[in-house]
């Protein structure tokens, strides 16, 4: 199925509002398996929004309108439909009498004015509004199908997901939704991931596999078009099979988790605890950490060592290897291993994560921006350290550490 989405408002032809419906719409369309070719903009007059209805005909399967559902003069959506398809507008009864009992008592234009935001174009059927007055609707006419949505967001998403989707899902049929494994990697760059399913990618027709990448964690998403999830799940699992064989190393979750709750569940699970050290990550690991519920069974708690003197008298980390003559200097493996070492037998834990680097803009000690060192110290083994060379900007070479530290927790 084609779609088209159609967000109806002057006010996002003078760039007053962004159009975060069509946002909105096309991501939830994608997830039914409905492919949208066009997104249009049309402002609050019936002619040029008549030609956006005659244009979109012609080339969707699917027409979706944000937008001019309300009770004013420049709400034109509904009339524009229906002189577009030859037909009668009607009015929707339930609909009135929720708008006639919220402006009881009140001057009979008011109901006057919003009688119009009951009003269907003929033929269609209506969709709840839980959020406002505007009952919104869907019809098929012509071989097209079309749905019609109020503006406002807070009034669109709910009629969408409930009403809405389900009524799409119904015209989709038994061969429709789109379902998705989503594949939640770490430790491994979007390209890298690539390369390692290189031949899954370019041979995809079913399932479809395709890659997004965010702030340290690559998100592979895995679907296929089926009328059941079990269905689906036998179609996906093959190639998922395959995908898990690949990528053991990386592949965190199979679900919508992130790295750190993955790390947390882990955890909890071998009864081990966690703490950390902090230099460029400032406290980053330990507000993920916590972020998470019940993390206080694994983290104890962390040190954010930013400077010389508290990475030495905090963490007991050796004066001569932060300064002085041939000095490896606070951002290295010396260091980073001893501050791992130190928050591990200041708190008692099983596990530490330590992370000193050069977040940038500018170089320290002489080193690069992006140059960090992860240490890893664990009860009972030796203490280790990991040396990377990050991209990006302060904020995202801060995130990618702390991610990188979490990933070395995890494995
Ligand atoms: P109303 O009853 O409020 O008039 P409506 O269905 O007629 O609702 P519009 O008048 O087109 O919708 O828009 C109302 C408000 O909804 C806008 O002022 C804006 O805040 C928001 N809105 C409309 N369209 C969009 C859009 N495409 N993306 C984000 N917000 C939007
Ligand atoms: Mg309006």
């Amino acid at each position: 199925m084609r779609a088209e989405i159609i967000a109806v408002g002057t006010e996002l032809l003078l760039g007053q509002i962004v159009n975060t419906n069509a946002q909105f719409l096309s991501q939830r369309l994608a997830e039914l398996g409905i492919d949208v070719y066009f997104q249009t903009v049309v402002g609050d007059n019936e002619d040029r929004l008549k030609q956006a209805i005659a244009i979109a005909e012609s080339r969707a399967d699917l027409v979706v309108f944000t937008g001019g559902l309300g009770p004013t003069m420049d709400d034109l959506t509904r009339d524009a439909l229906a002189a577009h398809l030859g037909v009668g507008i009607d009015m929707h009864e339930p609909s009135l009498a929720k708008i006639e009992a919220m402006f009881a008592g009140r001057s009979p234009s008011l109901i006057e004015i919003n009688r119009r935001q009951a009003m269907l174009v003929e033929g269609a059927s209506p969709l709840r509004n839980d959020a406002g007055l505007a009952v919104g609707s869907a019809l098929t006419a012509g071989g097209t199908h079309y749905m019609l949505l109020p503006g406002p967001p807070r009034e669109m998403k709910p009629m969408f997901l409930n009403d809405g989707s389900a009524w799409l899902k119904e015209k989709l049929g038994a061969a429709g939704a789109l379902h998705s494994a989503m594949l939640r990697f770490c430790g491994i760059g979007e390209s890298a991931l690539e390369e390692l399913y290189r031949d899954l990618i370019e041979a995809q027709s079913d399932p479809t596999l395709a890659t997004y990448a965010k702030e340290g964690e690559v998100t592979l998403r895995v679907s296929t078009k089926a009328g059941t999830a079990e269905e689906a799940l036998a179609r996906l699992e093959p190639t998922l099979q395959e995908i898990r064989r690949r990528g053991e190393r990386y592949l965190y979750a199979e679900s919508d988790v992130a790295l750190e709750a993955e790390v947390v569940r882990l955890l909890a699970e071998q009864r081990r605890t966690i703490s950390c050290a902090e230099s460029c990550t400032g406290g980053l690991i330990a507000t993920m950490l916590t972020t998470i519920p019940g993390s206080a069974d694994a983290f104890q708690g962390g040190v954010v060592s930013y400077s010389n003197p508290v990475k030495r008298d905090l963490l007991g980390v050796d004066q001569a290897l932060l300064e002085g003559e041939g000095a490896p200097g606070a951002v290295s493996e010396e260091t980073a291993k001893a501050m791992a070492e130190g928050v591990r037998s200041a708190t008692d834990t099983d596990l530490a994560l330590s992370v000193t680097g050069v977040a940038g803009p500018a170089s320290s000690e002489g080193k690069p921006v992006g140059l960090v060192y992860i240490g890893i110290a664990e009860r009972g083994k030796p203490v280790r350290a990991e040396k990377l060379q990050l991209q990006g900007d302060r904020e995202g070479i801060r995130i990618r550490a702390a991610k990188r530290a979490l990933y070395l927790a995890w494995l």
